[in-house]
This record gives structure tokens, sequence and C-alpha cells, in this order.
């Protein structure tokens, strides 16, 4: 700990370095400060621009219904330190430094916060008109080709694919083909029986989905599939999923996951000392869902850096550590239906309906031994807001009730 600590008297550590300006990074420095965080915080990212919210980007942002999304944090005031503009490109844990693009940087304890990037779509990079949905530029820089009328390609029915979609469809006259390897949409997510009714969601807004439809090629002007078709696209946006952006940590000692995360523990401390990662770069051990966890959500980049900054805070003086194991929540905007979900769910829990999914507004939940562990709420905020607080409680639940949409989630307790 450096001297500056003991020369202010305090027990906490003098600078704490967060790697990463998005939500996690920023919630972690401001969290930091709520708890009575009184040493110095550097807030190091890689972008230009003033630290942003990403969902607008796929919404409001896309739509032009807003110019951009940066968080309204007075970093100043704060006594938060911004450094922009600048790339994190190595961790020396035993030095207890940082390397940037700038030079290495000193650190007492470090938060690794630097999110996901999209994964690319083999051969397509350098091709002209071929776009990903991630940052503030990349939302700038599609804005004009949704307004322009041309024939679109989105690669990928995910979530972020099918918001695109949508803002496209919406604009009459402009064609949108949305192409997936897999035979529904959400394959990864959700259940076939689920994810089966947001199929017709997409021809319904006059979007075509093409499901089974693997991309051989990427050309300027078209998009050829490997079963011969050939597709004339203005522009494609890719949209097949992210990777925690954890490139710049090998080497360094940290312990990465299968998917490249960084393997968190239960409090969200690496595998280094001093060394915390929060946020869609890490995953964590699930006490409720007996499973690890790595969640691309917002609300997970909201929650975590509190258990962090908790942490970071108790620890200088003395107290038992935070666990974090929440009950994991997103939302999304698909085809004009709010759709939520919360919860973690397995192949083997029950799947009971609460309504019709023909209709626009259903819920399905998750039971185990008759206690709800998650639930998709389709336009039924209400059920969401009550099954949320259940999965919490684990309060056993009552199936012939559950199942009857007229009933309140609360009022179907055994
Ligand atoms: C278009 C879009 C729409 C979304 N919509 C929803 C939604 O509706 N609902 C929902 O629940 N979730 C949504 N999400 C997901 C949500 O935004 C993320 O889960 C959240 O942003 C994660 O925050 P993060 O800080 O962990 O990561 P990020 O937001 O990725 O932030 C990480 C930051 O670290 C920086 N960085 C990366 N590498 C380095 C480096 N080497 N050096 C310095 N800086 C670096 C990056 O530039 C970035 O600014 C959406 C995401 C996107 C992209």
């Amino acid at each position: 700990m450096s001297e500056q600590t003991q020369e202010a008297g305090s027990a906490q550590p003098w600078r704490v370095v967060v790697a990463g300006a998005g939500m996690a990074g920023v919630q972690t420095a401001v969290a930091l400060r709520e708890k009575g965080f009184t040493g110095s915080v550097l807030l190091v990212g890689a972008e230009p621009h003033q630290p942003y919210d990403r969902p607008p980007l796929s919404k409001a942002v896309l739509l032009g219904k807003s110019e951009g999304s940066a968080f309204d944090v007075d970093f100043e005031a704060l006594g938060i330190e911004l450094r922009l503009g600048c790339e994190v490109t190595g961790l020396r844990p035993g030095d207890r430094e940082l390397d940037t693009e700038d030079g290495p940087v000193p650190y007492d304890v470090l938060v690794v916060a630097t999110g996901a990037e999209p994964i690319r779509l083999p051969g397509a990079e350098g091709v002209p008109g071929v776009h990903l949905l991630r940052t503030l530029d990349d939302a700038e820089r599609l804005r004009p080709v949704l307004a322009r009328q041309h024939d679109i390609v989105v690669v990928g029915a995910g979530w972020i694919g099918a918001e695109f979609a949508n803002a496209r469809a919406a604009r009459a006259g402009c064609a949108v083909t949305v192409v997936k390897a897999a035979e529904r949409p959400l394959a990864g997510a959700l259940p076939a029986e689920v994810a089966a009714p947001m199929a017709d969601w997409y021809a319904d807004a006059g979007a075509e989905l093409r499901t089974h439809a693997r991309v051989e090629r990427v050309e300027p002007g078209a998009v050829l599939l490997d079963d011969g078709t050939r597709l004339p696209s203005g522009a494609v946006v890719v949209g097949i999923g992210a990777r925690p952006a954890t490139a710049w940590l090998s080497g360094s000692g940290v312990e990465l996951g299968a998917h490249g995360e960084v393997v968190a523990d239960e409090h969200l401390r690496t595998t280094a000392p001093d060394v915390y990662a929060v946020g869609d770069c890490a995953s964590f051990p699930s006490g409720r869902y007996d499973d690890r966890l790595l969640v691309h959500h917002w609300d997970n980049a909201l929650q975590g850096p509190r258990t962090v900054a908790l942490n970071i805070v108790g620890r200088a003086s003395g107290e038992p550590p935070a666990v974090y194991d929440p009950v994991p929540y997103f939302w999304s905007e698909q085809f004009g239906r709010f759709v939520q979900y919360a919860g973690h769910h397995a192949a083997a829990d029950t799947t009971l309906w609460r309504g019709d999914p023909a209709g626009p507004a259903w819920t399905v939940c998750w039971l185990r031994d008759d206690r709800l562990v998650a639930l998709l709420a389709v336009g039924r905020p209400r059920d969401l807001a009550q099954g949320r607080r259940l999965i919490e409680s684990g309060t056993p639940m009552n199936p012939t009730l559950l199942a009857d949409p007229a009933r309140p989630l609360k009022a179907a307790t055994a």
C-alpha cells in the first residue's frame, strides 16, 4: 500500500484503478464514492467518448430519437479521474502495474471492467458495408445506413440483431432480411418452444427471417449463403454475439475461462492479488444456481460493481467480504414488445406457460422442485417484478395457480 495512505491516516487503499470505462467501470467508480472511499480513483477507457450507456444504441440512438447516451455522472465532483482514449495493453500483478498506450499505471487495487467485444464474421472484415453494433461510433455509422432505402441483411437473430431489424423494419419501404444459422431465433438463450412464437414477430414487423441459413461469404453488395442463395445487401449488420475483451490479460497470470472471461470468485476477486473483475468480462460462481455464470446484461454491470466497491472499502477495515449472487435480469425491446427475463434456467427445469404465446402478453416460468428459478415475461412487467422477488426468496409455488395468467404471480404460492 502506498505511502499516501498512511499519510492520510486512512486504512483505505490509496489508488484504485478501473480498466474499462463502460457501465461496470463507471458504476464501480461511483459506488466506491457512495460507499465512502476516500482514496484516488482512476478510470481508464479505450474509447475517446465521455462514458456512455449501451442499451440505447440499438434503440433510441439508432432511431435518431436521442443523440447520445452519456452517463449523467459528474466525475469531477466525485473526484474520479478519467483517462479516455487510452487502451490498456497488459497487467503485471507482481509490480502492481497496468500497461497502457500512455505508459505504465500503478495501482493498489485494480478492477477489470473491459466488457465484451462483438464476435466478427469470418471473412467479412474489411468488406465495405459490413457493420457491427457495440459502440457509439458503430451506432453513428449505422444511423445513415438505416435511413437509406436499400436492402439490409442482419446476420444473427439474437437480441440485438432483432432490435436492429425492428428499427429497420419500422421504416416504411425498407427491406430487412435476418439470417440465422440455427433453426430458430435466440437458439442459444431460449428453448425451442419459447423461441418459436418469437419467430412470427419478424414477419409481423415486415422483416424476413431465414433460419438454417449459414453465411458462406460476404462480398460487396451481397451475402452468399451455403445453399447457394445470393442476398443483395446494401449493408450487412453482424450481430452474432460478444466475447469478453480480455486479450490484454494474456500472460498476466489472471485466470481466464473457456470463453476468455476472467474467472472471478464469489467476491468478484480474480486469481491475482488485489485485482477484481466485473461486468461482461467476468464470470462468477452462483451459489443460488449452483453454476458459474457469465452474464452479458446491463443489470449485472450495475449490481456487480456495488459488491466490488463494498469489498474494496470493507477489506481495508477488515470486514468479511460480500458475496455476489444475484438473480440475473435483462430486458429487450423486440418488435414493439417489452421482453424481460429474470433468473437462470436449465434444460431439466419444468416449463410452465401463463397466457397464450400467440397473444400480445404472456409469461413463461421455469420451476425446480416447485420453486421459481427463472421467468420470461412478454409485455407483463408485473409478472417480472413479482417473479423476481419470488425467485430471490425461493418461495414454493403452486403450479396450477401459477398457470392462470389472471392471477397475480405473488398469489400463486403454495
Ligand atoms: C447495442 C447494445 C444494446 C444492448 N441492450 C441491452 C438491453 O436492452 N438490455 C440489457 O440488459 N443489456 C443490453 N446490452 C448489454 C449491456 O449494455 C452490457 O451488458 C453492458 O454494457 C456491460 O457493461 P460493461 O461495462 O461490463 O462492458 P462494456 O459496456 O463493454 O464496457 C467496457 C468498456 O471497456 C473498454 N475497453 C475494452 N477493452 C479495453 C482496454 N484494453 N483498455 C481500455 N478500455 C477497454 C471498452 O471500450 C468499453 O467502453 C446491450 C449491449 C449493446 C452493445
